[in-house]
């Protein structure tokens, strides 16, 4: 194996692995055969972009990281409304409260720092995105720059430089096709020679933009991944023409896949109908309301007032919901929930302190979207039906594109040895001879052939109410294979 000087990371926000094909991302396709493509490799749970963000910045589940949700009821930071990751306001308001400490985890940015190393983002997603990815950028003295403009990122400097340099940020279409080049020549022209970081990374926001909104196997998404390939090849083009091409080892990733949706479920107005006065998150209200209800495909139900008879009862009439998919309650069981019928928190690890009382998924599976790709499944809205939608444990929108290349590829091979996001943050780490941080749960993906590997599949069930999950494990990290109900 070869000696790293320098990594580049390359996020494509959403990109499902079955769509890197010689047809609609040749590049990528070639890339990835050509290198070690972890193609099973997962997201965590939920599977949403600051989870997941989290999850390769930490290297660890959220009962380790604290980032619970996109969005989650956090009433020592506020009371009076559900926080909002992607807000660069409510990241401030819960940073200020929690002393700093809103991602309860060392990440691979603060372990290089501590080290003299440099990390050099370049990003075109959400505020809370591009925070969650190096939390600690400003402190760190690291540069992480946002195509979306200095409110985006904790070093705003970062874009006054680039605008000094490109020009004006690029304008906000859908299919995103100027952020895209825009944020490709700040990485190539700016970040690799003029940086040049021990690590460097980029983090497209599209597939994921266009899969939601213009539908997954569309014309214009896939344009959008025709675009996103020919920018990575631009990407490649850059590192192939320096003098130490050989020394650079390549990670290439997603955070989640998505699956389309097929149908509108209104889940806060059917609690409220059901005597459980419900407030979406995205109201920004709670007056009232019993409940504090996220959405999407999957989201937290939190009892304001803790009464645990209240939850056990919403618990019990969303199992007897032919719309509903999975439901999981807190417990000391690994296995069981709390009330009958339900998953516990830990099966997923998700049972940091600040989780909710209740999480439900709505019901998916695999059968087949208008496009013919395999992933269908019910959504609160938020999205036009026939949008994309990620957040819960179908295989499709776990399974993540990872690829390890460069002076990192161990030959070329495809494999399907249990992998995932939270390996990314200690390879970065095992390729540069730093030592893993104890809160890192994942493994460098270099020695993953060596780590024994385990499967175990799951089922809970009450009435007519069957859910079923299955779980991988190497080296004792635990990846989600997928889920589903049954009955
Ligand atoms: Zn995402």
């Amino acid at each position: 194996m070869q000696e790293t000087s320098k990594i580049v990371v390359v996020v494509f926000d959403g990109l499902r692995p079955d769509m890197v094909t010689p047809i609609l991302m040749p590049n990528l396709h070639a890339y990835s055969v050509a290198n070690s493509w972890f193609r099973e490799a997962r997201s965590v749970f939920p599977s949403m972009t600051r989870v997941a963000t989290s999850s390769m910045a930490t290297g660890a589940m959220p009962v380790i990281h604290g980032i619970v949700g996109n969005a989650f009821y956090y009433p020592e930071v506020s009371r009076d409304f559900v926080l909002d990751v992607s807000l660069a306001s409510d990241i401030a308001l819960a940073e200020a409260t929690l002393n700093g400490r809103f991602i309860t985890a060392t990440t691979f940015g603060d372990v290089l720092a501590a080290h003299g190393r440099n990390l050099a983002v370049v990003h075109s997603g959400s505020p809370g995105s591009t925070y969650a990815i190096n939390p600690g950028a400003a402190i760190n003295n690291h540069w992480t720059f946002s195509v979306l403009g200095e409110a985006h990122t904790k070093t705003p400097h970062a874009v006054r430089e680039m605008v000094a340099r490109f020009g004006p940020l690029p304008p906000r279409n859908l299919p995103r096709f100027e952020e895209i080049d825009y944020a490709t020549r700040v990485l190539t022209e700016h970040v690799l020679p003029d940086i040049n970081p021990d690590v460097a990374l980029i983090w497209f926001n599209e597939p994921d933009t266009s899969f939601h909104y213009k539908f997954l196997g569309s014309e214009e998404t896939l344009a959008v991944l025709a675009h996103v390939d020919a920018a990575f090849q631009r990407i490649l083009d850059t590192i192939a023409a320096r003098s130490d091409a050989q020394d650079i080892a390549l990670i290439i990733a997603s955070d989640h896949g998505q699956i389309s949706s097929s149908g509108q479920v209104d889940i806060t107005e059917l609690l409220t109908g059901a005597g459980h006065p419900a407030a979406k998150a995205s109201a920004r209200a709670l007056d009232g309301a019993a409940l504090a209800v996220t959405g999407g495909n999957m989201g937290e139900i939190r009892v304001l007032d803790g009464d645990l008879d209240r939850r056990d009862a919403v618990a019990r009439w969303l199992m007897a919901q032919e719309f509903t998919g999975m439901v999981f309650t807190p417990s000391d069981d690994p296995i069981l929930g709390s009330v009958p019928g339900t998953f516990s928190t830990r099966l997923v690890e998700l049972h940091h302190p600040r989780s909710p009382e209740l999480v439900y998924v709505l019901r998916s599976d695999t059968s087949r979207d208008a496009h013919g790709l395999p992933g269908l499944g019910l959504i609160t809205g938020s999205v036009p039906v026939g949008g994309g939608m990620h957040g819960g444990l179908n295989r499709h929108e776990l399974n993540t594109l990872l690829v390890l290349g460069g002076s990192a590829a161990n030959g070329s091979a495809i494999t399907d040895v249990p992998a995932g996001i939270i390996d990314i943050g200690p390879t970065i780490l095992d390729l540069l001879g730093l030592p893993q941080p104890v809160s890192m749960q994942g493994h460098t993906l270099r020695s993953a052939a060596d780590h024994a590997v385990e499967r175990h599949a799951f089922t809970a069930s009450t009435g007519g109410f069957v859910q079923s999950l299955a779980i991988a494990s190497r080296g004792g990290a635990t990846f989600l294979v997928h889920g589903e109900r049954q009955g």
